[in-house]
């Protein structure tokens, strides 16, 4: 039997594209905030934690919106379950959902 990979979807930013217009923090304020310019902050400035399932329709606006195609959004892989841990990761709950 094969398993399909298990994969989360991430924002992702190309801070050289980016030109600070906020668009992409209006339409997703849960993933997105802005820093004193006015530039995206992200979990980690290049990739966010991943979209929680009720998030997508709202991301992918903000990836819509983005003039300068600066965000994107793409399936990473999900990180590896430890064995014997409780299932709590984000992608662990979309996994839940599509079920
Ligand atoms: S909408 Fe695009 S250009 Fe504007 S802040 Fe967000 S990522 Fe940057």
């Amino acid at each position: 039997m094969n398993a399909l990979p298990r994969t989360v979807l991430r924002l992702h930013l190309d801070p050289i594209a980016c030109e600070g217009h906020g668009l992409c923090a209006d339409l997703l304020p849960e993933h997105i905030a802005l820093d004193e310019w006015g530039y995206p902050i992200l979990d980690d400035l290049l990739r966010s934690t991943p979209i929680a399932p009720g998030l997508v329709g709202p991301a992918r606006a903000a990836v819509a919106a983005c003039p300068t195609l600066a965000l994107r959004l793409r399936r990473d892989p999900a990180p590896a379950r430890q064995p014997g841990r409780p299932r709590r990761h984000p992608a662990d709950a979309a996994d839940a959902a599509d079920h």
